[in-house]
């Protein structure tokens, strides 16, 4: 019987207990033996009790709960050789040969190397006495598996992650809580959005990293907030994505805007920042299906894939489930896409060269 890992790496993004549940469900209807690895590529590394098998029950009420329930962790010996070769080591002595990793770029950048690198860890692994031959006689071949859980929606190859509109929905409820205050106090309220590089609800302004304003922002925002006021809008929200900056690449802060909000207009401004608000709470119907669809797929992937050559990335096109074969390709294109977004060249190439170096 195949025997698949399933990890969740990086941020945690609403949908992934879905993903996990389509899985481990998926897996065994198919014949197959699915161990959950319990934080992230950490649990990979530190094997024992870190590595679980899961059975059909244990699985279940999963689809309404939100965050990972299989834990995730930020694992810096993942990135060194002598990490992944401990994680190999724990996969072929629990007999696993392949893994699907829920994660974002960063979590999908560390499956594709040690995929790449499988043949080679086995063979240190033998070399070094810590596996017999034996042991890695049916481990020869490795299938890895990504699905791309995050809520910044920030990777190429797909038109939505699991969790970004969960993340959208969160933001809005939170402006509408937001907006109703503002406007018995009349007041201006800077909202900070997470997302990394990618912006996203009825706000007066919003500094999107994808279309950065001049870096006169200050008369763009007053001289909009001004208009709004003067037909009467007693409340003024703008919303600072995280990674927002001018047309100069200069970080914008929320409390630069509320500093120019008070000072330029006189509003009584206040910052809030949304933080894992956003990103906490139950998926929204959307991200329970992605995430059940994706599993499912993930695990006829596993099944289909060819091992050691490539490790497939389930995406979304045009409302249908996708397998893009290169991950490092679809890594490095949506830095470039994303900069393209911005139809300036020269300032495109600047702008994908700043994304990377962050
Ligand atoms: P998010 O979109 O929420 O930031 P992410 O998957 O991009 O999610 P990262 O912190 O970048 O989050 O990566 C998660 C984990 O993946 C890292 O802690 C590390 O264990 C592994 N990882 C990331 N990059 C690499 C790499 N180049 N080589 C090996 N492992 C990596």
């Amino acid at each position: 019987r195949k025997r698949i890992g399933v990890l969740t790496s990086g941020g945690d993004s609403p949908g992934m207990n879905p993903a996990v549940r389509a899985i481990v469900r998926t897996g065994i209807a198919r014949g197959c033996e699915v161990f959950a690895i319990y934080e992230g590529y950490q649990g990979l590394v530190d094997g024992g009790d870190k590595i679980r098998k899961l059975e059909w029950e244990d699985v279940h009420g999963w689809l309404r709960v939100g965050g990972t329930l299989i834990g995730t962790a930020r694992c810096m010996s993942f990135k060194t050789h002598e990490g992944r070769l401990q994680a190999a080591e724990n996969l072929i002595k629990r007999g696993i040969d392949a893994l699907i990793v829920c994660g974002g770029d960063g979590s999908l950048t560390g499956a594709d190397i040690f995929r790449a690198e499988w043949p080679q860890l086995v063979q240190e692994l033998v070399q070094m006495g810590r596996c017999s031959k034996k042991e890695v006689e049916p481990h020869q071949f490795f299938t890895i598996v990504g699905l791309v859980g995050s809520i910044d929606n920030d990777m190429s190859s797909t038109d939505i992650t699991i969790g970004a509109v969960t993340s959208l929905h969160r933001i809005c409820e939170s402006v509408d809580c937001i907006a109703s205050t503002a406007i018995s106090h009349s007041r201006a309220f800077v909202v900070e959005v997470m997302g990394r590089h990618c912006g996203c609800c009825g706000a007066d302004f919003v500094f999107l990293p994808e279309r950065p304003p001049s870096t006169d922002w200050a008369s763009e925002v007053c001289g909009v907030v001004e208009r709004h006021r003067a037909q009467g809008k007693r409340q003024t929200t703008v919303i600072v994505a995280e990674g927002a900056i001018d047309a100069e690449l200069n970080p914008i802060k929320c409390e630069d805007v509320k500093k120019v909000l008070a000072e330029h207009l006189g509003l009584d401004t206040r910052v809030t920042t949304l933080g894992h608000v956003q990103r906490g709470g139950a998926p929204a119907a959307y991200d329970r299906n992605l995430g059940t669809i994706q599993g499912v797929e993930a695990i006829e992937a596993v099944l289909r894939a060819k091992p050691n050559t490539e490790s497939p990335m389930i995406g979304m096109r045009e409302n249908q489930v996708t397998w893009t074969h290169e991950v490092a390709e679809a890594i490095r294109r949506k830095d470039f896409a994303r900069a393209m977004e911005l139809r300036d060249p020269e300032f495109a190439e600047e702008y994908a060269a700043y994304i990377s170096s962050t």
